[in-house]
């Protein structure tokens, strides 16, 4: 797409209020669903499914539900408080079907929702059973759009599977972005950053379900965001040739040399971060409205990387086992905190993920 109408749609829901923007990423699933519906490989109807996912992603708001199948991970990146974590007290676990049973209850407190299934730290994959209870949450009336990240490590060919065979029962498109995040370009640089080896495995089973996508006519929006260090080289052309070998016409790939951090984050030294603004922060982030249903049962505010660091539990809500009116009691709580006292949760001091609300 020309870059003077992507600045132009991104500026336009910049100037949009949050409700609005909500309506037209809404809007543009339902258009991109019946254009889904008999896709075929027409220039003009793929042109028009790239503009549907362009503006889907940008327009996916502050306050959608993040829920974590699972808090483990099988990987240990140097940008993730995740290995500083292991060395605490947290418990590492898969949700349960009965905590999974009474999250669902809590699901109808939420209209027409986002639902991000993204760990704060973890990865989806690992839950043996996550296509069942992804199902079942995209199957509830409140939640009309879904996505999750993952570092595909354990895409093999059976999960490679079970996404095509949940992809093809979404008829209402619910599922139309997928993200992986991969560990810069080469098995050096993957090795250095996720601190395992996967890199070619992460390439052949991401081409594989490429494969597979098109061979099925879907047409999920797939994003791999290249995680770069901070003399790692880019090249699109050299991404594209190879994580895109069959030409799947829904991959898009964005990189990225700078990370989230805030004050209490163990930096390194390998790779750059955004820098903190000046800006006095007397308005709490708008991510505090989103909500985080953890893998061990507790509920929290935000959900982002760094929004849960070792030995704190600042942005925590509550749990499973209280009302919902309670847990926005909690949340309205951490809010005044902030904007009445002035006292700021320890995760967001010096963030430079903070987003002022309109
Ligand atoms: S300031 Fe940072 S940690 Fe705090 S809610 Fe916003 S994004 Fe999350």
């Amino acid at each position: 797409m020309k870059q003077k109408i992507k600045i132009a749609i991104e500026l336009f829901l910049n100037w949009l209020s949050e409700r609005n923007v909500r309506r037209t990423s809404l809007f543009f699933s339902k258009f991109k669903a019946r254009l889904s519906a008999n896709y075929s490989q027409q220039k003009w109807k793929i042109k028009l499914i790239r503009l549907c996912d362009f503006i889907i992603v940008r327009s996916n708001g502050f306050q959608f539900i993040e829920f974590e199948l699972t808090n483990i991970c099988n990987a240990q990146c140097i940008f993730c408080p995740y290995p500083d974590m292991l060395r605490t007290e947290k418990k590492f676990m898969n949700m349960s079907d009965e905590l999974l049973a009474q999250n669902i209850k809590k699901m109808s407190h939420f209209k027409n929702a986002l639902i991000s299934f993204t760990p704060t730290t973890g990865d989806t994959l690992l839950h043996p059973e996550w296509n069942h209870y992804i199902e079942k949450i995209m199957q509830t009336s409140a939640i009309k759009q879904a996505t999750f990240f993952t570092n595909a490590i354990k895409l093999d060919a059976s999960n490679q599977d079970k996404l095509i065979a949940l992809l093809k029962r979404d008829k209402a498109h619910k599922m139309s972005q997928l993200y992986f995040s991969i560990g810069g370009l080469n098995a050096a640089d993957y090795k250095t950053l996720y601190k395992v080896d996967r890199f070619e495995l992460v390439v052949d089973q991401i081409n594989s379900l490429l494969k597979l996508l098109k061979e099925n006519h879907l047409s999920v929006g797939i994003h791999l965001h290249l995680k770069m260090l901070r003399a790692g080289d880019f090249e699109m052309g050299k991404a594209m040739a190879l994580m895109n070998q069959c030409g799947y016409p829904f991959l898009y790939i964005s990189h990225s040399h700078l990370y989230y951090s805030n004050d209490g984050y163990n930096r390194n030294a390998q790779i750059g971060y955004y820098q903190p603004t000046d800006e006095k922060k007397k308005k709490a982030c708008s991510y505090l409205y989103k909500t985080r249903f953890a893998a061990d049962g507790s509920v929290w505010a935000d959900g982002c990387v760094i929004s849960e660091m070792p030995n704190d539990s600042s942005l925590k809500l509550g749990d499973a086992e209280i009302s919902w009116d309670e847990i926005e009691n909690a949340r309205t709580a951490l809010i005044n905190q902030w904007e009445v006292e002035g006292n700021i949760p320890k995760p967001c001091i010096g963030c430079t993920v903070y987003h002022c609300k309109k």
